[in-house]
């Protein structure tokens, strides 16, 4: 699979789209989705392009890595969701359910967030 530049986050990115910023570094976006689950609901996008985290994770260097869990603990934080806990989601491919193929890191927080998956 190649990677998509037209995709709707590398768009985001380019800031041909708007997107409700939460926090930015040089490898790292998060902003609001745009359909929220939940209170908190924001998504972490590293700025590199990859497709997935089963991309991410065979051709990022550790650094990269590193960087993106890093940034997802920090914005959690940041949004007051540490101490109360919160849920991290990454969806990969069609049985994981991606709709966007670039990745991104959901968080989920602001309430009890129920059972992991349905039945
Ligand atoms: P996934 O199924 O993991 O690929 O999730 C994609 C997420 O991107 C969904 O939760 C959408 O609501 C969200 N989304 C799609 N377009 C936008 C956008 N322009 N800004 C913010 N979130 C978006």
């Amino acid at each position: 699979m190649v990677y998509d530049p037209d995709n709707i986050f590398a768009k985001i990115l380019r800031g041909e789209i708007p997107c409700d910023k939460v926090y930015e570094d040089d490898h790292v976006l998060a902003f609001n989705d745009i359909n929220p689950l939940a209170p908190t609901h924001v998504l972490v996008v590293p700025k590199d392009a990859y497709i997935s985290m089963n991309d991410f994770t065979q051709n990022a260097s550790d650094t990269a890595i590193s960087t993106l869990f890093r940034a997802v603990g920090q914005i959690a934080r940041d949004l007051g969701l540490g101490d109360g806990g919160y849920r991290i989601l990454a969806n990969i491919g069609d049985d994981g359910g991606q709709e966007v193929p670039h990745l991104h890191i959901h968080i989920f927080g602001g309430r009890p967030l129920g059972p992991m998956l349905l039945r």
